[in-house]
């Protein structure tokens, strides 16, 4: 296997020093390990955001940070549910901290452009939460040169696209958990994972507009996939990757130029 350019785990220490010296833009994927019904790995919220990440970092020059594999609990109307039987999460503060920490060493060690590129959509709030406090570390210390950015990949998708992977209609991205997209990048970057005979294509799960502690785990479909996974095919999920890879460095790349207000 050929020595990775982009991923920091791949590197010496004297490549890493010497790559930050270029400002790279550093990609830190966050996932989670969480149920992905019959036919998907656990590790699935890790590896879409990580190779994502590292298509994007091959356009820009960045860097790709190991991942931090685990994330904040799974919910019932967008991740099935926190019971399901090997989805491990983290408490919020346990991620805030973590996410936080991460950000801080890179900064010092000489990073100023970050992104928190999310796989796994709990993660959301605690995210701007972990930028939020370490740009405020970053601030007592005297540092005002740091930039942040937030994002999960799907927001990325196009209409175009949608309509690619949804000719009947788009459900939902809550709904779409381990479903058409999710199935089809996957089958795409890694279909040694996907066992393809045992893809659901049931209903959508119907819930209701409030959410009750503890979970009402009725609605919950029992293969954990909130929605049809039937049409997802590995061409699908290269025309994710085709059009959201370059759309996510473009945007980036003037994000990370303009000037902070
Ligand atoms: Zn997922």
């Amino acid at each position: 296997m050929p020595v990775s350019n982009t991923l920091i785990a791949d590197l010496t220490w004297y490549d890493f020093a010497e790559k930050v010296k270029a400002n790279p833009i550093v990609f830190l994927p966050i996932g989670s390990v969480e149920q992905h019904g019959p036919h998907l790995p656990l590790s699935t919220d890790i590896l879409l955001p990580q190779a994502i990440a590292a298509e994007v970092a091959e356009r820009v020059g960045g860097l790709v940070a190991p991942p931090v594999a685990y994330g904040y609990k799974s919910q019932p109307k967008s991740g099935g549910g926190n019971h399901f039987p090997g989805t491990l999460s983290l408490d919020a503060g346990v991620l805030i901290g973590l996410v936080r920490n991460v950000v801080n060493e890179l900064v010092r060690h000489g990073v100023r452009r970050i992104v928190l590129f999310d796989g796994h959509m709990e993660n959301q709030w605690f995210l701007v939460e972990a930028a939020d406090l370490a740009l405020r570390d970053q601030a007592m210390l005297g540092r005002s040169d740091v930039k942040i950015i937030k994002l999960g990949y799907w927001e990325f998708i196009t209409k175009t696209t949608e309509k690619v992977l949804f000719p009947d209609g788009f459900p939902s991205w809550e709904l779409e958990h381990a479903a058409v997209m999710e199935t089809s990048v996957m089958l795409h970057i890694r279909p040694d994972l996907v066992r393809s005979e045992l893809i659901p294509d049931g209903p959508a799960a119907d819930f209701p507009p409030y959410d009750i502690y503890p979970f009402d785990t009725r609605p919950i479909p029992p293969t954990g996939v909130l929605s049809s996974a039937g049409s997802a095919s590995a061409e699908k999920g290269a025309a994710v990757l085709a059009q959201v890879v370059p759309d996510i460095a473009d945007a980036l790349i003037k994000a990370f130029d303009a000037p902070t207000a």
